[in-house]
């Protein structure tokens, strides 16, 4: 079926309808683990990684977020300071290191959007702009989207960044993890640019298991710790240190997904006496036709 954005609203309208006469299933805690054989992943080996910034260009390059050469790259001079991902930049690398270590070896980690077993973006997204999909990529579908922004709140790695900087349309950005490539068996443009096998693609199965053996192969080169093997359910993007992660930008976070967290606060403020789905639909749909009333669209 065709989905347009009429037929979209009118969706969101029988959901709304439905969760108010009680006839809607109400969103459930359980959650299926998902299959590592199935699903992608990336390994991020900060051990191997150089520093040299030239997955940021190709992934600039991929999706036209900047038309900046390759040896405007090579500028070291911005690990002077702490970058997070934005609208205009996917995925950033920045530097850590330990202040307990007498060497002082500086590192480099780069950092998206971690495409998490159990996204709190599409959890908290109340129109469903978010989707994980078969291959464990995190989607976003703009035209779905009502710049509601939950999605920013949710994200337990302050990802999602929204194009404020834009009038018209304005969408949340994010690491696509290059599904128009996996989908036609390509690897996303960072990893393939990667010259260091910092970066390796596979499915999720595959990466864990290169990475627990390169810590095994070279225990005093890393924290026997995989960060995103587990943290908040589990992630498709996976990280070796040298370091405990707590000198990293990485959040310290246990092994629930997020989601559970959230939807247990949202089911026991809402429970006396609107079902969320109800309440989120129904705002759901006063933002929508507030935004296609303001463009004047007729499709
Ligand atoms: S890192 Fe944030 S934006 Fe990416 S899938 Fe996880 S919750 Fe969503
Ligand atoms: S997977 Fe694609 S979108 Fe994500 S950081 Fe790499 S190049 Fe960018
Ligand atoms: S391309 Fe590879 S080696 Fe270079 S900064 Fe990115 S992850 Fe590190």
């Amino acid at each position: 079926m065709d989905i347009t954005r009429r037929n979209f609203l009118g969706l969101t309208a029988l959901g709304t309808l439905s969760a108010a006469t009680g006839t809607s299933a109400a969103s459930s805690l359980h959650r299926e683990p998902v299959d590592n054989k199935k699903v992608y992943g990336v390994l991020v080996d900060t051990v191997l990684c150089i520093g040299c910034r030239k997955c940021e260009w190709a992934c600039n390059q991929e999706h036209k977020l900047s038309d900046k050469k390759l040896q405007e790259y090579e500028d070291k001079s911005v690990f002077d300071r702490h970058r997070r991902p934005s609208d205009s930049a996917y995925t950033v690398v920045n530097e850590f290191s330990n202040s307990e270590d007498p060497t002082g070896k500086k590192y480099q980690i780069k950092v998206q959007c971690m495409h998490c077993n159990h996204p709190a973006c599409e959890s908290a997204c109340i129109v469903g702009a978010f989707k994980k999909v078969e291959n464990g990529t995190v989607r976003y579908d703009a035209w779905k989207c009502i710049g509601c922004r939950y999605c920013m709140i949710a994200c337990p790695f302050q990802i999602p960044a929204y194009e404020y900087s834009k009038a018209i349309e304005p969408r949340v950005m994010k690491c696509t993890f290059c599904l128009h490539r996996t989908e036609v068996g390509k690897r996303p443009a960072c990893v393939e640019i990667c010259p260091n096998e910092a970066l390796v693609f596979g499915t999720r199965e595959q990466i864990l298991q290169v990475a627990h053996e390169r810590i095994q192969a070279r225990p005093e080169k890393y924290s026997a710790h995989v960060y995103g093997e587990h943290e908040a359910g589990g992630t498709s993007w996976i990280y070796l240190l040298p370091y405990d992660f707590k000198h990293t930008e990485l959040p310290a976070l246990d092994d629930r997904p997020i989601p559970d967290r959230t939807e247990k606060i949202q089911h026991a403020i809402f429970k006396s006496f609107v079902p969320p789905a109800a309440l989120y639909g129904l705002l759901g749909l006063i933002m929508y036709t507030q935004k296609r009333d303001s463009r004047g669209e007729e499709d």
